[in-house]
């Protein structure tokens, strides 16, 4: 029997290397994407006030497999800095600016964070890495399922996700110490401005115009006082109130 059975095992160990040096690969572009969204965020600080990232904020984007998110034909792209397309119409945001919402957040370990616009479920990824709880929302249901399914495989625990219309937020597991909107609004949805514990951030895109908005950071004070600024103009698909017709 060993005679016949050696080949197969020498293929399977040649199939597992072979596997292990792509995920290698991916891991030294990883890397590389990190550095240039350090160097992104230095040129950018005038306007973010954020020079450098957290260490924790780095480190998380260094981790998570974007590869995994993205539709396969985009694979080998995905540690681009650049937006990619993921199906339905809609794209994940630029590694650049998934790092900038995170890091304007200030997320803790301790702390509770949803988001709207799941996509394709990276940035949800990356604040599961770095805090104690997610809850993200999607309105393409297609997309949605899709996000979970590549959620559960990797082994996300801390983190929940719903179909649905994340403008009115998720009032059953609110207050939340931060709230991340990765679609375009014109105004700033107020149930996600109630929704925020006292001392919480909202990171949110606003501008009446679909071709570019400004990046904002609504801050609630202790008192309940409201206080918000922009960051940088950007790009992102718009907040719908329904899901678009296929
Ligand atoms: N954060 C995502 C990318 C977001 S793209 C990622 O990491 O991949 C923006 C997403 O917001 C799209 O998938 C879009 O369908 C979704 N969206 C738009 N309006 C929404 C709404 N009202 N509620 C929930 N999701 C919405």
């Amino acid at each position: 029997m060993l005679p016949i059975l050696a080949p197969i095992a020498f293929t399977l160990s040649l199939a597992v290397i072979e596997d292990s040096a792509a995920q290698d690969r991916y891991a030294a572009e990883r890397a590389q994407m990190a550095r240039e969204i350090a160097g992104m965020a230095a040129m950018t600080a005038a306007e973010t006030g954020r020079p450098a990232f957290a260490a924790s904020v780095m480190a998380a984007m260094a981790k998570v497999p974007r590869h995994r998110f993205v539709l396969p034909a985009w694979e080998r792209d995905a540690y681009q800095n650049r937006p990619l397309p993921i199906g339905e119409g809609q794209t994940i945001s630029q590694p650049y600016i998934v790092a900038l919402m995170t890091d304007l957040i200030d997320p803790k370990p301790g702390h509770t964070v949803l988001e709207i616009g799941t996509g394709s479920g990276y940035q949800a990824a990356v604040l599961a890495e770095l805090v104690a709880a997610v809850y993200t929302i999607e309105i393409v249901a297609p997309l949605g399922r899709r996000a979970a399914e590549t959620l559960r495989a990797l082994g996300y625990r801390n983190l929940q996700t719903r179909v649905g219309d994340g403008y009115n937020g998720w009032p059953e597991k609110a207050p939340f110490d931060a709230i991340i909107v990765t679609a375009a609004a014109p105004f700033v949805p107020q149930p996600l401005v109630e929704q925020l514990k006292p001392g919480g951030k909202l990171v949110i895109p606003v501008g009446d115009r679909l071709d570019v908005q400004q990046l904002m950071v609504i801050e609630k004070a202790a008192d309940g006082s409201i206080k918000s600024r922009r960051t940088i103009p950007v790009r992102f698909v718009p907040l719908t109130r329904e899901a678009p017709a296929k």
